[in-house]
């Protein structure tokens, strides 16, 4: 168990392609939180905050709240007085007049590049006007890409470079100045990452060339508060995720040894690359490259940390992501034998965030999601469900991320109910708990987390088989005991 996220940025990607992410689970998706087209929206990047603040259409012009926008970055404060709406920021004064295209900052002259406007004691400027105007009041530079509405306030950039390996299928390698966490789309012959929080910036040229028939290209685009590296490839590929986010590498999907792709897709034709022999170039009218997900899951196992993440260090030489993986596979085990179909998230040793995590139980729409945890401490087991926050740390459109359990939370304590019911009637030590557990709060389904801990002292009991399936058996039993009820919000 380990409480504390490595890579926390939460955004909640807009799916309705295949998804593949780092482990090469492959999904569709038909989500995620909101079936509405985008509203547009100004993304913000700042040294003391990024954020995205909702756009509004007025006379014939992108216009935002000034009161909003400031909010994050000091102390600020609004008042209107009838046409005339005044505005603080740390110790510059604003004054600004209903329907002039013209405002007073610090008593000097500013250019509103169109006329202000007064909604609900809201003053709301041209986003035209932003890069005269923020200056005045931030006392530093700001810039701004009008067309795809992100702001950068002061020296916030992030760069990148990618470069073609020389291996046969060869991998393209991103490196990026600060870590990033797109979402990642595919579909035939491209990959795609959308950054919608890292001030990611355009490279020399925005199309990059590799001279390789596999991996052509890769463009870089903007719009409406998003960056896009889309990399042309004529071979399914997939993105892989540095610990630290800072290097994306996309390789062939086939030449991945990672077991959860294979478990992900049993009936996936797995064609092995041949040296010179790259697969045929997917055209924009071919089937997609990567088959779906034939199979629908009723539960989403998640064998909790792995990779470059060790999770707790349970003894001298176990590691509870090692244990993790362990579990999940016995857990899949007893829930298939009672007829439940299982994905387990991590069948491998595969750096997996906890957004990804939530993206794939979200993404598959299954009933309930089991992430599994190993600890020394304590004895038995602890069954978690999602303790959200009040108010999320994150703000405008990235907010609902933080809270997306919050309609099944119900669901997950029923489910987190029945399961400790089922290790008390086995006598086995239990406690039921809430915690702030990521990705427990990003999932939208029945979520629960289950930590095991060695009935005694001695944490070798964690890697036997016996004590492994007497605790699984027992979560199988109960998930498949409350099968209808949570089948019933699938
Ligand atoms: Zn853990």
């Amino acid at each position: 168990m380990r409480w504390t996220s490595h890579r926390s940025a939460g955004v909640p990607p807009a799916l309705g392609v295949p998804i593949i992410t780092a482990c090469g689970l492959i999904l569709t998706g038909a989500i995620l939180l909101s079936g509405a087209p985008p509203e547009k929206h100004l993304a913000v990047y700042s040294v003391a905050a990024n954020y995205s603040l909702p756009l509004v259409q007025r006379e014939n012009r992108s216009y935002v709240g000034l009161l909003e926008l400031l909010e994050p970055l000091g102390k600020v404060s609004a008042k209107a007085e009838g046409v005339r709406w005044r505005l603080h920021y740390n110790n510059v004064e604003g004054d600004f007049l209903l329907g002039k295209t013209r405002a007073r900052v610090q008593g000097r002259d500013a250019d509103l590049t169109g006329r202000f406007l007064i909604e609900n004691h809201r003053g709301l400027v041209p986003v035209t006007a932003l890069a005269s105007l923020l200056p005045r009041f931030l006392g530093g530079p700001v810039t701004l890409h009008e067309e795809s509405g992100r702001l950068f306030i002061g020296s916030v950039a992030t760069h990148f470079t990618a470069s073609l390996s020389a291996d046969n299928p060869p991998r393209l390698v991103f490196h990026f100045t600060a870590p990033v966490n797109p979402s990642v789309a595919t579909e035939p012959g491209a990959l795609r990452m959308t950054f919608s929080r890292e001030p990611l910036v355009a490279p020399a040229s925005p199309t990059l060339t590799f001279g390789s028939r596999v991996i052509p290209s890769a463009i870089y685009s903007e719009s409406n508060g998003a960056a896009v590296v889309t990399v042309n490839a004529s071979i399914p590929v997939m993105a892989t995720f540095s610990t630290d986010g800072r290097t994306v590498t996309i390789s062939s999907t086939s030449t991945s040894t990672n077991a959860a792709a294979q478990n992900a897709n049993p009936s996936a034709p797995g064609a092995p690359a041949v040296p010179g022999q790259p697969a045929p170039a997917a055209s924009s009218n071919a089937p997609p490259a990567m088959p779906p997900v034939a199979r629908r899951y009723f539960a989403v196992v998640d064998a909790s940390h792995g990779g470059d993440d060790h999770g707790e260090t349970l003894s001298t030489s176990l590691l509870e992501k090692d244990v993790t993986v362990a579990l999940a596979r016995s857990l899949r085990q007893e829930l298939e034998s009672r007829g439940i179909p299982t994905l387990v998230l991590r069948d491998s040793d595969a750096n997996l965030s906890l957004d990804q995590r939530a993206i794939f139980a979200n993404a598959g729409h299954a009933a309930i999601y089991i992430a599994v945890h190993a600890a020394s401490n304590g004895h038995g087991v602890r069954v978690y469900t999602a303790l959200l926050p009040f108010d999320g740390d994150d703000r405008g459109t990235f907010r609902a991320w933080t809270t997306a359990q919050h309609a099944s939370l119900p669901l997950s304590q029923s489910a987190a109910s029945a399961v400790a019911a089922e290790f008390q009637r086995r006598q086995i030590p239990v406690r039921n708990l809430t915690a702030p557990l990521r990705p427990l709060n990003n999932v939208t389904g029945a979520a629960i987390a289950v930590e095991v801990a060695p009935q005694g002292s001695d944490s070798s009991q964690l890697t036997a088989p016996d004590y492994q399936q007497l605790v699984t058996s027992a979560v199988a039993t109960a998930i498949a005991a409350t099968r209808d009820q949570l089948g019933a919000a699938q």
